[in-house]
Protein backbone atom coordinates (compact mmCIF):
# COMPACT_ATOMS: atom_id res chain seq x y z
CA UNK A 1 0.00 0.00 0.00
CA UNK A 2 1.47 3.56 -0.97
CA UNK A 3 1.79 6.23 1.78
CA UNK A 4 -1.14 8.20 0.29
CA UNK A 5 -3.92 9.60 2.68
CA UNK A 6 -6.82 6.99 2.40
CA UNK A 7 -9.61 8.28 1.55
CA UNK A 8 -12.69 6.33 1.24
CA UNK A 9 -16.94 7.68 0.50
CA UNK A 10 -19.87 6.52 1.15
CA UNK A 11 -22.01 7.39 -1.53
CA UNK A 12 -25.65 6.80 -0.61
CA UNK A 13 -28.63 7.23 -3.07
CA UNK A 14 -31.68 9.08 -1.35
CA UNK A 15 -34.15 6.78 -3.07
CA UNK A 16 -35.77 5.78 0.73
CA UNK A 17 -34.31 4.62 3.89
CA UNK A 18 -30.75 3.52 4.75
CA UNK A 19 -31.40 -0.43 4.75
CA UNK A 20 -28.91 -2.08 7.39
CA UNK A 21 -26.94 -3.38 5.09
CA UNK A 22 -26.36 0.24 3.54
CA UNK A 23 -25.25 1.19 7.34
CA UNK A 24 -23.06 -1.91 7.66
CA UNK A 25 -21.41 -0.34 4.07
CA UNK A 26 -21.06 2.81 5.88
CA UNK A 27 -19.41 1.40 8.89
CA UNK A 28 -16.70 -0.78 7.47
CA UNK A 29 -15.69 2.55 5.10
CA UNK A 30 -15.57 4.53 8.14
CA UNK A 31 -13.56 1.78 10.18
CA UNK A 32 -11.18 1.36 7.15
CA UNK A 33 -10.59 5.32 7.47
CA UNK A 34 -10.49 5.31 11.01
CA UNK A 35 -7.86 2.89 11.33
CA UNK A 36 -5.59 3.93 8.58
CA UNK A 37 -5.99 7.60 9.83
CA UNK A 38 -7.37 8.71 6.69
CA UNK A 39 -10.87 10.31 5.71
CA UNK A 40 -14.03 9.28 5.37
CA UNK A 41 -16.64 10.82 2.85
CA UNK A 42 -20.37 11.40 3.10
CA UNK A 43 -21.70 11.91 -0.90
CA UNK A 44 -25.54 11.89 -1.93
CA UNK A 45 -26.07 10.60 -5.07
CA UNK A 46 -29.06 11.80 -6.23
CA UNK A 47 -28.42 12.42 -9.94
CA UNK A 48 -31.61 9.70 -10.89
CA UNK A 49 -34.34 12.30 -10.33
CA UNK A 50 -37.06 9.86 -10.64
CA UNK A 51 -36.04 7.40 -7.69
CA UNK A 52 -35.51 10.56 -5.30
CA UNK A 53 -37.59 10.17 -2.33
CA UNK A 54 -38.23 13.70 -0.25
CA UNK A 55 -36.61 12.61 3.52
CA UNK A 56 -34.03 10.32 2.77
CA UNK A 57 -31.16 12.01 2.49
CA UNK A 58 -32.53 13.56 6.34
CA UNK A 59 -32.90 9.68 7.38
CA UNK A 60 -29.33 8.66 6.06
CA UNK A 61 -27.44 11.67 7.81
CA UNK A 62 -29.85 11.10 10.84
CA UNK A 63 -28.80 7.06 11.21
CA UNK A 64 -25.48 7.82 10.69
CA UNK A 65 -25.41 10.06 13.72
CA UNK A 66 -27.56 7.65 15.30
CA UNK A 67 -24.70 4.89 14.80
CA UNK A 68 -22.26 7.23 15.97
CA UNK A 69 -20.72 7.26 12.18
CA UNK A 70 -19.25 11.06 11.99
CA UNK A 71 -18.18 11.87 8.40
CA UNK A 72 -15.01 13.84 7.98
CA UNK A 73 -16.31 15.80 4.99
CA UNK A 74 -19.70 15.49 3.40
CA UNK A 75 -21.35 16.68 5.87
CA UNK A 76 -20.66 19.90 8.26
CA UNK A 77 -21.02 19.96 12.69
CA UNK A 78 -24.60 20.73 12.11
CA UNK A 79 -25.72 17.58 9.83
CA UNK A 80 -26.14 20.16 6.46
CA UNK A 81 -24.35 19.30 3.38
CA UNK A 82 -21.24 21.80 2.80
CA UNK A 83 -22.43 23.83 -0.40
CA UNK A 84 -19.45 25.58 -1.35
CA UNK A 85 -15.18 24.70 -1.13
CA UNK A 86 -13.38 25.67 2.06
CA UNK A 87 -9.94 24.74 3.42
CA UNK A 88 -11.66 22.12 5.46
CA UNK A 89 -13.82 21.21 2.63
CA UNK A 90 -11.82 21.31 -0.94
CA UNK A 91 -14.03 18.92 -2.27
CA UNK A 92 -17.50 20.23 -1.80
CA UNK A 93 -20.39 20.22 -2.58
CA UNK A 94 -20.79 16.64 -1.65
CA UNK A 95 -24.60 15.90 -3.36
CA UNK A 96 -24.24 15.04 -6.81
CA UNK A 97 -27.35 17.21 -7.63
CA UNK A 98 -25.38 20.17 -6.92
CA UNK A 99 -22.63 19.44 -9.10
CA UNK A 100 -24.52 19.06 -12.12
CA UNK A 101 -22.08 21.95 -14.20
CA UNK A 102 -19.06 19.85 -13.66
CA UNK A 103 -20.23 16.58 -15.57
CA UNK A 104 -20.91 17.21 -18.95
CA UNK A 105 -17.66 18.60 -20.06
CA UNK A 106 -16.34 15.08 -18.79
CA UNK A 107 -19.12 12.76 -21.04
CA UNK A 108 -18.15 15.49 -24.15
CA UNK A 109 -14.06 14.32 -23.34
CA UNK A 110 -14.66 11.08 -23.53
CA UNK A 111 -17.07 11.80 -26.75
CA UNK A 112 -14.05 13.91 -28.85
CA UNK A 113 -11.37 10.90 -27.47
CA UNK A 114 -13.62 8.09 -28.86
CA UNK A 115 -14.32 6.31 -25.72
CA UNK A 116 -18.06 7.70 -26.45
CA UNK A 117 -21.09 8.38 -28.51
CA UNK A 118 -24.18 10.17 -29.05
CA UNK A 119 -27.14 8.30 -29.19
CA UNK A 120 -30.62 9.63 -30.34
CA UNK A 121 -32.89 6.45 -29.91
CA UNK A 122 -36.21 7.47 -28.19
CA UNK A 123 -37.31 5.81 -25.51
CA UNK A 124 -40.16 4.47 -27.37
CA UNK A 125 -38.07 3.16 -30.18
CA UNK A 126 -35.63 0.84 -27.59
CA UNK A 127 -38.81 0.09 -25.84
CA UNK A 128 -39.88 -1.57 -29.23
CA UNK A 129 -36.51 -3.37 -29.84
CA UNK A 130 -36.73 -4.43 -26.49
CA UNK A 131 -39.99 -6.25 -27.51
CA UNK A 132 -39.14 -7.38 -30.60
CA UNK A 133 -36.20 -8.69 -28.95
CA UNK A 134 -38.09 -10.58 -26.21
CA UNK A 135 -41.04 -11.87 -29.13
CA UNK A 136 -37.68 -14.16 -30.47
CA UNK A 137 -36.86 -14.96 -26.40
CA UNK A 138 -33.94 -12.86 -26.51
CA UNK A 139 -32.72 -9.61 -24.83
CA UNK A 140 -32.09 -6.54 -26.14
CA UNK A 141 -28.66 -4.58 -25.85
CA UNK A 142 -27.29 -1.43 -26.46
CA UNK A 143 -23.88 -2.88 -27.18
CA UNK A 144 -21.40 -3.05 -29.92
CA UNK A 145 -22.97 -5.28 -31.90
CA UNK A 146 -26.82 -3.39 -31.86
CA UNK A 147 -24.90 -0.02 -32.02
CA UNK A 148 -24.19 0.03 -35.12
CA UNK A 149 -27.26 -0.61 -36.70
CA UNK A 150 -29.11 2.30 -34.41
CA UNK A 151 -29.60 5.41 -34.23
CA UNK A 152 -26.03 7.39 -33.04
CA UNK A 153 -23.24 9.52 -33.72
CA UNK A 154 -21.31 6.19 -34.74
CA UNK A 155 -24.33 5.93 -37.92
CA UNK A 156 -25.73 9.00 -38.49
CA UNK A 157 -23.83 11.76 -41.10
CA UNK A 158 -22.03 14.51 -39.13
CA UNK A 159 -24.47 17.25 -40.03
CA UNK A 160 -27.53 15.24 -38.64
CA UNK A 161 -25.47 14.43 -35.51
CA UNK A 162 -24.79 18.18 -34.89
CA UNK A 163 -28.44 19.64 -36.14
CA UNK A 164 -29.51 17.00 -33.49
CA UNK A 165 -27.85 18.18 -31.21
CA UNK A 166 -28.42 21.54 -31.61
CA UNK A 167 -32.19 21.31 -32.06
CA UNK A 168 -33.47 18.15 -29.26
CA UNK A 169 -32.37 17.59 -25.83
CA UNK A 170 -33.81 13.67 -26.30
CA UNK A 171 -30.19 12.50 -26.61
CA UNK A 172 -27.86 10.55 -24.52
CA UNK A 173 -23.85 9.90 -23.95
CA UNK A 174 -22.97 6.24 -23.82
CA UNK A 175 -20.17 4.31 -23.23
CA UNK A 176 -18.51 3.15 -26.46
CA UNK A 177 -17.01 -0.46 -25.08
CA UNK A 178 -13.95 -1.61 -26.91
CA UNK A 179 -14.44 -5.21 -28.91
CA UNK A 180 -13.25 -8.27 -27.47
CA UNK A 181 -11.18 -6.93 -24.84
CA UNK A 182 -10.68 -8.81 -21.49
CA UNK A 183 -10.77 -6.24 -18.82
CA UNK A 184 -8.20 -6.91 -15.96
CA UNK A 185 -9.75 -6.22 -12.61
CA UNK A 186 -8.55 -6.82 -8.89
CA UNK A 187 -11.31 -7.02 -6.04
CA UNK A 188 -9.58 -6.86 -2.29
CA UNK A 189 -12.26 -9.12 -1.40
CA UNK A 190 -12.64 -11.44 -4.45
CA UNK A 191 -9.37 -11.22 -5.68
CA UNK A 192 -9.06 -11.43 -9.48
CA UNK A 193 -11.93 -10.89 -11.92
CA UNK A 194 -11.42 -10.76 -15.83
CA UNK A 195 -14.17 -9.88 -18.53
CA UNK A 196 -14.39 -9.99 -21.72
CA UNK A 197 -15.98 -6.48 -22.95
CA UNK A 198 -18.26 -8.36 -25.61
CA UNK A 199 -20.43 -9.25 -22.88
CA UNK A 200 -20.71 -5.50 -21.62
CA UNK A 201 -23.47 -3.22 -22.84
CA UNK A 202 -22.87 0.65 -23.51
CA UNK A 203 -24.21 2.76 -20.74
CA UNK A 204 -25.51 5.53 -20.68
CA UNK A 205 -23.48 8.14 -19.03
CA UNK A 206 -25.11 11.36 -19.44
CA UNK A 207 -28.62 12.48 -20.32
CA UNK A 208 -29.59 15.86 -22.36
CA UNK A 209 -33.43 15.89 -21.76
CA UNK A 210 -32.36 16.67 -17.54
CA UNK A 211 -28.34 18.13 -18.17
CA UNK A 212 -27.55 15.12 -15.64
CA UNK A 213 -25.12 12.13 -15.33
CA UNK A 214 -25.91 8.97 -14.80
CA UNK A 215 -24.65 7.11 -11.29
CA UNK A 216 -21.83 5.38 -13.74
CA UNK A 217 -20.35 8.81 -14.76
CA UNK A 218 -21.02 10.70 -11.77
CA UNK A 219 -19.68 8.36 -10.00
CA UNK A 220 -16.55 7.79 -11.26
CA UNK A 221 -15.52 11.73 -11.47
CA UNK A 222 -16.53 12.10 -8.10
CA UNK A 223 -14.30 9.78 -7.07
CA UNK A 224 -11.59 10.54 -9.41
CA UNK A 225 -12.47 14.40 -7.89
CA UNK A 226 -12.70 13.87 -4.02
CA UNK A 227 -9.41 11.57 -4.29
CA UNK A 228 -10.67 8.58 -3.27
CA UNK A 229 -8.11 5.99 -2.88
CA UNK A 230 -10.26 2.76 -1.74
CA UNK A 231 -14.11 2.03 -2.80
CA UNK A 232 -15.71 -0.35 -0.40
CA UNK A 233 -18.92 -0.80 -1.43
CA UNK A 234 -22.06 -3.39 -2.01
CA UNK A 235 -22.08 -6.50 -4.32
CA UNK A 236 -25.16 -5.02 -6.30
CA UNK A 237 -22.45 -2.73 -7.90
CA UNK A 238 -19.67 -5.57 -9.00
CA UNK A 239 -21.04 -5.84 -12.51
CA UNK A 240 -20.47 -1.96 -13.11
CA UNK A 241 -16.67 -2.29 -12.15
CA UNK A 242 -15.49 -3.37 -15.66
CA UNK A 243 -17.44 0.10 -16.99
CA UNK A 244 -15.54 1.66 -14.06
CA UNK A 245 -12.15 0.22 -15.19
CA UNK A 246 -12.56 1.15 -18.66
CA UNK A 247 -13.98 4.84 -17.73
CA UNK A 248 -10.52 5.44 -15.54
CA UNK A 249 -8.71 4.10 -18.45
CA UNK A 250 -10.39 6.21 -20.89
CA UNK A 251 -10.19 9.47 -18.77
CA UNK A 252 -6.41 8.75 -18.37
CA UNK A 253 -6.71 7.96 -14.67
CA UNK A 254 -5.47 4.40 -13.73
CA UNK A 255 -2.47 6.01 -11.75
CA UNK A 256 -5.29 7.50 -9.14
CA UNK A 257 -7.87 4.97 -9.79
CA UNK A 258 -8.85 3.84 -6.15
CA UNK A 259 -8.81 -0.11 -5.24
CA UNK A 260 -12.10 -2.01 -5.07
CA UNK A 261 -14.01 -3.87 -2.18
CA UNK A 262 -17.16 -5.25 -3.04
CA UNK A 263 -19.04 -6.75 -0.06
CA UNK A 264 -21.22 -9.48 0.65
CA UNK A 265 -25.28 -9.71 1.02
CA UNK A 266 -26.97 -9.49 4.29
CA UNK A 267 -29.08 -12.71 4.09
CA UNK A 268 -32.51 -13.38 5.00
CA UNK A 269 -32.51 -16.03 8.55
CA UNK A 270 -33.04 -19.26 6.79
CA UNK A 271 -30.04 -18.28 4.04
CA UNK A 272 -32.44 -18.31 0.93
CA UNK A 273 -32.13 -14.75 -0.47
CA UNK A 274 -31.47 -10.95 -0.25
CA UNK A 275 -31.90 -9.29 3.21
CA UNK A 276 -34.69 -7.21 1.68
CA UNK A 277 -36.08 -4.27 3.22
CA UNK A 278 -39.99 -5.99 3.55
CA UNK A 279 -38.29 -8.50 5.33
CA UNK A 280 -38.80 -6.66 8.77
CA UNK A 281 -41.89 -6.05 8.45
CA UNK A 282 -42.78 -9.51 7.73
CA UNK A 283 -40.59 -11.99 9.83
CA UNK A 284 -40.88 -9.56 12.68
CA UNK A 285 -37.08 -7.22 13.15
CA UNK A 286 -36.05 -4.02 11.69
CA UNK A 287 -34.00 -3.71 9.27
CA UNK A 288 -33.88 -0.28 8.99
CA UNK A 289 -31.35 1.50 11.54
CA UNK A 290 -34.59 4.04 12.46
CA UNK A 291 -38.02 3.82 12.33
CA UNK A 292 -39.46 5.33 8.63
CA UNK A 293 -42.83 5.86 7.51
CA UNK A 294 -43.14 6.41 3.73
CA UNK A 295 -45.55 8.47 1.22
CA UNK A 296 -48.11 6.15 1.58
CA UNK A 297 -48.00 6.20 5.66
CA UNK A 298 -46.61 3.18 6.16
CA UNK A 299 -44.50 2.52 8.41
CA UNK A 300 -40.91 0.51 9.47
CA UNK A 301 -39.71 -0.27 12.32
CA UNK A 302 -36.35 0.79 13.27
CA UNK A 303 -33.61 -0.62 15.92
CA UNK A 304 -33.53 3.05 17.25
CA UNK A 305 -37.08 2.85 18.33
CA UNK A 306 -36.94 -0.71 19.02
CA UNK A 307 -34.66 0.36 21.94
CA UNK A 308 -31.45 -1.28 20.44
CA UNK A 309 -28.59 0.98 21.72
CA UNK A 310 -26.30 1.82 18.70
CA UNK A 311 -23.49 0.26 20.10
CA UNK A 312 -24.97 -2.81 19.80
CA UNK A 313 -26.52 -2.78 17.05
CA UNK A 314 -23.20 -1.35 15.22
CA UNK A 315 -21.05 -4.52 17.01
CA UNK A 316 -23.47 -6.98 15.68
CA UNK A 317 -23.40 -5.57 11.81
CA UNK A 318 -19.22 -5.33 12.31
CA UNK A 319 -19.96 -8.93 12.85
CA UNK A 320 -21.63 -9.60 9.79
CA UNK A 321 -19.53 -10.35 7.02
CA UNK A 322 -16.73 -9.95 8.97
CA UNK A 323 -14.94 -11.89 11.67
CA UNK A 324 -11.53 -10.72 14.02
CA UNK A 325 -10.42 -14.31 13.94
CA UNK A 326 -10.95 -15.08 17.31
CA UNK A 327 -13.70 -15.71 19.98
CA UNK A 328 -14.20 -11.88 21.12
CA UNK A 329 -17.68 -11.01 20.34
CA UNK A 330 -17.94 -7.54 22.17
CA UNK A 331 -16.40 -4.47 20.39
CA UNK A 332 -16.36 -0.90 21.17
CA UNK A 333 -16.39 0.97 17.98
CA UNK A 334 -12.73 1.91 19.10
CA UNK A 335 -11.89 -1.58 19.59
CA UNK A 336 -13.22 -2.03 16.06
CA UNK A 337 -11.09 0.49 14.43
CA UNK A 338 -8.17 -1.54 15.84
CA UNK A 339 -9.45 -4.73 14.84
CA UNK A 340 -11.09 -4.28 11.44
CA UNK A 341 -9.21 -5.44 8.01
CA UNK A 342 -10.63 -5.97 4.51
CA UNK A 343 -8.62 -9.60 4.31
CA UNK A 344 -11.19 -11.12 7.57
CA UNK A 345 -14.85 -9.84 5.34
CA UNK A 346 -15.99 -12.90 4.11
CA UNK A 347 -16.83 -13.26 0.38
CA UNK A 348 -19.92 -15.13 1.28
CA UNK A 349 -23.77 -13.79 1.46
CA UNK A 350 -23.92 -13.15 5.88
CA UNK A 351 -27.27 -14.48 7.23
CA UNK A 352 -28.31 -12.20 9.71
CA UNK A 353 -29.94 -13.12 12.48
CA UNK A 354 -32.47 -11.52 14.63
CA UNK A 355 -31.78 -13.43 18.15
CA UNK A 356 -28.32 -12.88 17.97
CA UNK A 357 -29.36 -8.87 17.52
CA UNK A 358 -31.12 -9.44 20.59
CA UNK A 359 -28.08 -10.75 21.98
CA UNK A 360 -26.04 -8.39 21.36
CA UNK A 361 -28.11 -5.67 23.20
CA UNK A 362 -28.14 -7.92 26.15
CA UNK A 363 -24.43 -7.56 26.47
CA UNK A 364 -25.06 -3.77 25.99
CA UNK A 365 -27.68 -3.45 28.64
CA UNK A 366 -26.03 -5.49 31.44
CA UNK A 367 -22.60 -3.38 30.59
CA UNK A 368 -24.86 -0.46 31.74
CA UNK A 369 -24.58 0.91 35.25
CA UNK A 370 -27.70 -0.10 37.38
CA UNK A 371 -27.42 4.01 37.57
CA UNK A 372 -27.76 4.44 33.87
CA UNK A 373 -30.51 1.56 33.57
CA UNK A 374 -32.80 3.29 36.04
CA UNK A 375 -32.59 6.39 34.16
CA UNK A 376 -33.55 4.88 31.19
CA UNK A 377 -36.27 3.51 33.03
CA UNK A 378 -37.90 6.73 34.01
CA UNK A 379 -39.35 7.50 31.40
CA UNK A 380 -40.78 4.27 30.32
CA UNK A 381 -42.20 4.50 33.71
CA UNK A 382 -43.68 7.93 32.87
CA UNK A 383 -44.97 6.76 29.82
CA UNK A 384 -46.69 3.76 31.57
CA UNK A 385 -48.66 6.44 34.56
CA UNK A 386 -46.11 5.92 37.58
CA UNK A 387 -46.03 8.64 39.40
CA UNK A 388 -41.77 8.36 39.73
CA UNK A 389 -41.04 11.42 42.39
CA UNK A 390 -42.46 8.06 44.60
CA UNK A 391 -39.25 6.33 44.13
CA UNK A 392 -35.79 6.63 44.86
CA UNK A 393 -33.02 6.34 42.54
CA UNK A 394 -31.63 4.03 45.03
CA UNK A 395 -34.93 2.24 45.12
CA UNK A 396 -34.67 2.26 41.06
CA UNK A 397 -31.24 0.93 40.91
CA UNK A 398 -31.81 -2.20 43.01
CA UNK A 399 -35.14 -2.86 40.90
CA UNK A 400 -32.93 -2.50 37.62
CA UNK A 401 -29.71 -4.17 39.02
CA UNK A 402 -32.16 -7.15 40.00
CA UNK A 403 -34.52 -7.22 36.67
CA UNK A 404 -31.62 -6.37 33.84
CA UNK A 405 -30.87 -10.07 33.69
CA UNK A 406 -33.99 -10.78 32.25
CA UNK A 407 -34.05 -8.11 29.94
CA UNK A 408 -32.99 -7.84 26.08
CA UNK A 409 -34.08 -4.12 25.91
CA UNK A 410 -34.85 -1.29 28.55
CA UNK A 411 -38.45 -1.85 26.89
CA UNK A 412 -38.67 -5.04 28.85
CA UNK A 413 -38.03 -3.49 32.01
CA UNK A 414 -41.75 -2.15 32.35
CA UNK A 415 -43.47 -5.90 31.01
CA UNK A 416 -41.12 -7.49 33.94
CA UNK A 417 -41.71 -5.66 36.55
CA UNK A 418 -44.80 -3.60 36.02
CA UNK A 419 -46.68 -5.40 39.03
CA UNK A 420 -43.99 -3.59 41.32
CA UNK A 421 -45.59 -0.59 40.90
CA UNK A 422 -48.88 -1.19 40.26
CA UNK A 423 -51.37 -3.97 41.89
CA UNK A 424 -52.81 -6.20 39.66
CA UNK A 425 -56.68 -5.84 38.57
CA UNK A 426 -57.27 -9.65 37.84
CA UNK A 427 -55.75 -12.75 38.16
CA UNK A 428 -55.30 -15.32 35.70
CA UNK A 429 -57.95 -17.88 35.56
CA UNK A 430 -56.26 -21.11 35.09
CA UNK A 431 -54.06 -20.04 38.17
CA UNK A 432 -57.05 -19.43 39.99
CA UNK A 433 -58.01 -23.26 39.48
CA UNK A 434 -55.01 -24.38 39.78
CA UNK A 435 -53.58 -22.62 42.93
CA UNK A 436 -56.76 -21.42 45.06
CA UNK A 437 -57.74 -24.61 46.19
CA UNK A 438 -59.40 -24.23 50.04
CA UNK A 439 -56.61 -25.73 51.81
CA UNK A 440 -54.25 -23.35 49.87
CA UNK A 441 -56.40 -20.09 50.52
CA UNK A 442 -56.54 -20.74 54.33
CA UNK A 443 -52.81 -21.61 54.20
CA UNK A 444 -51.81 -18.25 52.46
CA UNK A 445 -54.35 -17.14 55.39
CA UNK A 446 -51.70 -18.26 58.06
CA UNK A 447 -48.34 -16.81 55.96
CA UNK A 448 -50.12 -13.55 55.91
CA UNK A 449 -50.50 -13.32 59.73
CA UNK A 450 -46.90 -14.82 59.58
CA UNK A 451 -45.69 -11.78 57.37
CA UNK A 452 -47.64 -9.61 59.52
CA UNK A 453 -45.56 -10.04 62.15
CA UNK A 454 -42.35 -10.68 60.48
CA UNK A 455 -39.94 -7.96 60.86
CA UNK A 456 -39.09 -7.20 56.91
CA UNK A 457 -36.78 -4.62 55.40
CA UNK A 458 -38.28 -2.69 52.40
CA UNK A 459 -36.56 -1.09 49.32
CA UNK A 460 -34.02 0.34 49.06
CA UNK A 461 -32.23 -1.01 51.70
CA UNK A 462 -28.52 -0.25 52.28
CA UNK A 463 -27.83 -4.33 52.36
CA UNK A 464 -30.66 -5.35 49.84
CA UNK A 465 -29.18 -8.65 49.48
CA UNK A 466 -29.09 -10.15 53.31
CA UNK A 467 -32.78 -8.58 53.64
CA UNK A 468 -33.92 -10.65 50.75
CA UNK A 469 -32.51 -13.66 52.03
CA UNK A 470 -33.53 -13.48 55.43
CA UNK A 471 -36.70 -13.15 54.49
CA UNK A 472 -36.55 -15.99 51.76
CA UNK A 473 -35.14 -18.11 55.07
CA UNK A 474 -37.73 -17.01 57.17
CA UNK A 475 -40.72 -17.76 54.83
CA UNK A 476 -39.61 -21.07 53.49
CA UNK A 477 -38.56 -21.64 56.93
CA UNK A 478 -42.29 -20.98 58.06
CA UNK A 479 -43.94 -23.12 55.10
CA UNK A 480 -41.43 -25.70 55.94
CA UNK A 481 -42.40 -26.09 59.20
CA UNK A 482 -46.01 -26.52 58.65
CA UNK A 483 -45.24 -29.04 55.87
CA UNK A 484 -47.03 -27.15 52.91
CA UNK A 485 -46.37 -27.92 49.57
CA UNK A 486 -43.38 -25.29 48.73
CA UNK A 487 -44.64 -24.17 44.79
CA UNK A 488 -48.42 -24.10 45.72
CA UNK A 489 -47.81 -21.37 48.62
CA UNK A 490 -44.88 -19.39 46.37
CA UNK A 491 -47.23 -19.58 43.58
CA UNK A 492 -50.43 -18.51 44.77
CA UNK A 493 -48.42 -15.41 46.23
CA UNK A 494 -46.87 -14.90 43.20
CA UNK A 495 -50.48 -14.81 41.89
CA UNK A 496 -51.91 -12.45 44.38
CA UNK A 497 -49.32 -10.02 43.95
CA UNK A 498 -48.67 -10.69 40.14
CA UNK A 499 -51.71 -11.02 38.61
CA UNK A 500 -50.87 -14.59 37.33
CA UNK A 501 -48.18 -17.11 38.89
CA UNK A 502 -45.18 -15.53 37.35
CA UNK A 503 -42.58 -13.26 38.02
CA UNK A 504 -39.74 -11.95 40.42
CA UNK A 505 -38.45 -14.27 43.74
CA UNK A 506 -41.68 -14.03 45.85
CA UNK A 507 -38.69 -12.25 48.66
CA UNK A 508 -37.65 -9.90 45.86
CA UNK A 509 -41.28 -8.90 45.41
CA UNK A 510 -41.95 -7.84 48.42
CA UNK A 511 -38.92 -6.10 49.29
CA UNK A 512 -39.70 -4.38 46.54
CA UNK A 513 -43.52 -3.58 47.08
CA UNK A 514 -43.09 -3.28 50.53
CA UNK A 515 -45.12 -4.95 53.94
CA UNK A 516 -47.95 -2.84 53.62
CA UNK A 517 -48.77 -3.32 49.80
CA UNK A 518 -47.79 -7.07 50.21
CA UNK A 519 -50.43 -7.75 52.81
CA UNK A 520 -52.89 -5.20 51.35
CA UNK A 521 -52.76 -7.37 47.67
CA UNK A 522 -53.20 -10.82 49.95
CA UNK A 523 -56.46 -9.63 51.37
CA UNK A 524 -57.34 -7.79 48.07
CA UNK A 525 -57.14 -11.06 46.59
CA UNK A 526 -58.23 -13.42 49.21
CA UNK A 527 -61.63 -11.49 49.46
CA UNK A 528 -61.92 -11.01 45.25
CA UNK A 529 -61.14 -14.74 44.96
CA UNK A 530 -63.67 -15.94 47.78
CA UNK A 531 -66.04 -14.05 46.72
CA UNK A 532 -66.15 -15.05 42.88
CA UNK A 533 -66.38 -18.77 44.03
N1 LIG B 1 -25.12 5.50 -5.17
C1 LIG B 1 -24.72 4.12 -5.10
C2 LIG B 1 -25.64 3.44 -4.08
O1 LIG B 1 -26.67 3.94 -3.84
C3 LIG B 1 -23.28 4.05 -4.68
C4 LIG B 1 -22.55 2.84 -5.15
C5 LIG B 1 -21.06 3.04 -4.93
O2 LIG B 1 -20.67 3.10 -3.76
O3 LIG B 1 -20.33 3.18 -5.90
O4 LIG B 1 -25.37 2.42 -3.51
Amino acid sequence: MSQKKRRVRFAPSPTGPLHMGGVRTALYNYLYARQAEGDFILRIEDTDSQRFVPGAEEYIIESLKWCGIYPDEGVDAGGKMVETPSERHPHAPYRQSQRKPIYRKYAEELVNNGFAYYAFDTSEELDAKRKEAESLKKTFTYNHITRKGLKNSLTLPKEEVERRLAETNNWTIRFKNPENRVVKMDDQIRGHIEINTDTLDDKVLWKAADGLPTYHLANVVDDHLMEITDVIRGEEWLPSLPLHYLLYEAFGWEESRPSFAHLSLLLKPDGKGKLSKRDGDRLGFPVFPLKWVNAEGEVSRGYREDGYYPQAFINMLALLGWNPGTEQEIFSLDELVKAFSLDRVIKSGARFNPEKAKWFNQEYLRMQSDEELAKEFVPILKENGIDTGKYSMEYLKQLCALIKERAHFTNDFWTISHYIFTAPQSYAENDIRKFCTPENLENIRKVKDFLEKTEIKEAPYAKKEEAVSVLEERLTGYIKENGWKMGSIMNTLRLFFVGEAKGLGIADIIYFIGKDEALNRISAALEKISIER
